[in-house]
């Protein structure tokens, strides 16, 4: 009988034969099938192993009942269809679960392949049972249908699931590895499939429930199954450098627990190989091979206490030289799947390089069987999900990923979101009052916005981290402050955003709200735009007449309406059309083009733009919202600005003296009256186009630069045309304030002698 779970009696044993052949996952796999199909007794023997209070009887009727359930039914091993359902019962008694879910997992296939029904299963074995043989079912239903596009769709199930009962994930990851020992019986073309998809969701499902042995063995299983010819090099390898140092690993436990015994700490040391896969995809991720012993092997230091480790630390420390920046404290900042260890690299024994892993025995059983450790069958815990809601991080975070799916617009965008985060690493930062905020590596200070609150993301306009103020894109550091600055006045975030924000959580909210924000506009536009119509027109506009013509123009509210005429998708006139039937279009008389220049000399002089109560305020481009800068040279506050209406486009703002309003003279229904929302103290900056006549020596572009850069001006493209031997024109697009500050730096240029003459471009 292979045990699945190292105990710590066992583990006791391994190390003393470490040296030799520390037993693999992939060792145990290709052991062959067991002689004998498990009895009854050795099951109930088993669970009592660990639980003496077990329901025997239960056990029992659940073996007897799957058993005849099953009946001749074979696997495609040949083997009787009842040992797959058995085995899997059987790996969940090595995590030592309580008897509900091994016989769920007795039970796991039984509505789907036999004549069972979850009634009767009900009846027999109450509803709690029932729940989880049901939950397991669904899933399965799901598997047969499973294709590339129904991954994504699996695993929302899958996690729906879980978050009623997370028995499910244990029954399903139990289900899953036995699958994966048994795979080579499978037709080829499914093997590979499985393969994949244990290597994408389970594997890395179970690592962050933080079963770190059942992720290895899923890895190592999928590994070799889809790169075997891999596969055999890294084990060879491993195998050849491992004979290697059989002297120097068994020295390497016999100097630390020495050491740590004389400074009076009972430790238990052992070295342990690391897993074939991670040395693949570390060989890969950085295009190395392995040479050192510290590459292949990690040594445990197990202690007692909390205290004991931090001591065992110092010991450590002072005995052999550390190797820098490679300690890391786990236990007092966990992971985020909660594991919990000190970590350190020293220049050991025979001088090599030796990694350790020191943690206390619970720490140690966390590390290895994650959720699972938490010893559900034990009475008076209530139910397993309450248990894990109130001590494990990692659950946390699966419900938080569960959380995430209401917020995706499909499968698919899911599973991208959840991939992403199930491979990353984690960094851990705080909130100013010392509240733990877990986000993927590479995460920014947006991230972490959104992370502490939806609001709090969608309002955020700076931030400081660790007391300094620093741009919102940063990547944040572990043990990171974050404080995040925030104001009612922005409305919606910018949609830029959702390109810088790496986590879903953070892009789904972005996404949900600069939609709405744009929505709204584009209805704000649209109702001005219906308004000036009806003004115009001499008729009264009013929303319940509206109200009555929405059938009409299709639409279902009169938001709708003037969020399409914002889009160009209705025209105004259409609108009044539908309101007042017999209305007409009085383009020619009305409209020509002697109104159009009225309009816009009335835009030329306004009486005072930032008192003029119909100009639709202008804040600064949020691209993705209908207003946007003039191509080529924009606006900036303190230039007359005018807004044209392109439809599907929304505005672009021109600065009232650009050539380019000349196009639009004939078409005056298309002119906005618009006027700059910023006063001194908006810290955005607009774009401005400048074209420089520079003298041809060397270093006179860098004076140019020096000049904006040293007036706080940004330099967003520069591009040289040679107009002459003595002359380089340069046409530079910068960001600035203000108009203020756009002449400011025209005068600073046009004060070096370098500089023929500049002048403003207006596209
Ligand atoms: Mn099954």
């Amino acid at each position: 009988m292979v045990n699945w779970r190292r105990s710590s009696r066992q583990m006791q044993a391994a190390t003393e034969s470490v040296a030799v052949a520390p037993s693999t996952a992939a060792e145990k796999a290709t052991k062959a099938p067991r002689a004998r199909m498990m009895r009854q007794y050795d099951l109930v023997e088993r669970v009592r192993c660990y639980n003496p209070d077990t329901n025997e009887d239960l056990l029992n009727r659940a073996y007897v009942y799957a058993m005849k359930a099953h009946g001749a039914q074979t696997r495609a091993s040949g083997d009787p269809y009842f040992s797959h359902p058995l085995e899997v019962a059987a790996i969940l008694t090595d995590l030592k679960l309580d008897d509900a879910t091994i016989v769920a997992a007795l039970l796991h296939d039984t509505i789907e392949d036999t004549e069972a029904t979850r009634a009767e299963i009900d009846q027999v074995f109450g509803h709690e049972i029932g729940a989880l043989v049901e939950g397991l079912t669904k899933l399965k239903r799901l598997e047969l249908v499973s294709r590339e596009a129904k991954q994504a769709e699996n695993l929302r199930k899958l996690l729906l699931a879980i978050a009623d009962d997370v028995r499910v994930l244990l029954i399903k990851l139990a289900d899953r590895l036995h699958n994966m020992r048994t795979l080579e019986f499978v037709a080829p073309a499914a093997r590979r499939r499985i393969a994949d998809e244990t290597l994408d969701i389970y594997a890395p499902l179970a690592g962050r429930m933080g079963m770190q042995e059942m992720r290895e063995e899923l890895e190592d299983l999928s590994f070799r199954m889809l790169d075997p010819e891999a596969h055999t090099v890294v084990m060879q390898r491993l195998d050849s450098l491992a004979e290697r140092n059989r002297n120097l690993i068994g020295e390497i436990e016999n100097q630390l627990s020495r050491n740590l015994q004389k400074n009076g700490m009972a430790a238990h040391v052992y070295g342990r190989r690391k897993q074939p896969f991670s040395i693949w995809t570390k060989m890969e991720r950085k295009s190395v091979g392995f040479e050192q012993l510290s590459d292949i092997f990690g040594f445990r230091v197990v202690l007692d206490s909390v205290e004991a480790c931090y001591r065992a630390l110092g010991v450590v420390h002072t005995t052999w030289p550390v190797v820098p920046g490679r300690f890391k404290d786990y236990i007092s900042t966990p992971k985020q799947n909660d594991y919990r260890s000190l970590h350190t690299t020293v220049i050991g024994p025979g001088n090599q390089r030796v990694e350790l892993q020191i943690r206390t025995e619970e720490m140690d059983q966390i590390a290895e069987l994650g959720i699972a450790a938490h010893a559900f069958y034990k009475d008076g815990i209530g139910s397993p999900t309450e248990l894990l809601k109130r001590e494990s991080n990692a659950f946390a975070w699966l419900r938080h990923t569960i959380g995430i799916l209401s917020e995706s617009a499909n499968p698919e965008e899911f599973l991208e979101h959840t991939k992403l985060e199930l491979f990353h690493d984690q960094v851990f930062c705080f909130t100013p009052k010392g509240k733990l905020i877990a986000l993927p590596r590479q995460a920014n200070v947006i991230d972490f916005a959104y992370a502490v609150h939806t609001d709090v993301g969608n309002s955020a306009v700076g931030c400081k981290i660790n007391g300094k103020f620093a741009p919102l894109s940063s990547e944040l550091q572990n043990g990171d402050e974050v404080e995040v600055l925030t104001s009612k006045a922005q409305a919606a975030p910018p949609s830029v955003w959702e390109s810088l924000a790496i986590t879903g959580k953070a892009r789904a909210a972005i996404r949900r709200a600069t939609r709405t924000a744009v929505r709204d506009q584009y209805a704000g536009l649209g109702r001005r735009i219906v308004e000036r119509l009806f003004v115009r027109a001499k008729i009264q506009y009013a929303d319940d007449k509206l109200k009555g013509a929405l059938p009409r123009l299709a639409r279902a509210s009169i938001d709708d309406v003037m969020a399409a005429v914002g889009r160009g998708e209705i025209k105004a006139s259409d609108v009044a059309r539908a309101m007042y039937p017999d209305y007409k279009e009085e383009r020619a008389g009305r409209f020509g083009v002697k109104k159009s220049l009225a309009v816009k000399l009335k835009l030329k002089s306004p009486p005072d733009p930032a008192r003029n109560p119909s100009a639709i305020p202008i804040r600064g481009i949020n691209s993705g919202l209908p207003v946007k800068f003039a191509p080529n040279g924009g606006a900036v506050p303190g230039d007359r600005i005018v807004g044209i209406v392109s439809p599907g486009q929304g505005i672009t703002i021109y600065p009232i003296q650009s050539p380019a309003l000349k196009d639009f003279e004939e078409e005056p229904e298309r002119w906005l009256d618009v006027r700059w929302d910023v006063d001194d103290t908006t810290p955005q900056r607009f774009p401005a186009r400048i074209m420089v006549d520079n003298v041809n020596e060397p270093g006179s572009l860098a004076q140019v630069a020096t000049v904006i850069a040293e007036h706080d001006g940004n330099i967003d493209n520069i591009s040289m045309f040679r107009r002459s031997p003595d002359f380089t024109e340069l046409t530079i697009d910068l960001e600035v304030y203000d108009l203020k500050h756009l002449s400011a730096i025209i005068a600073q240029l046009r004060a070096k002698a370098v500089v023929a003459r500049v002048e403003r471009v207006n596209g």
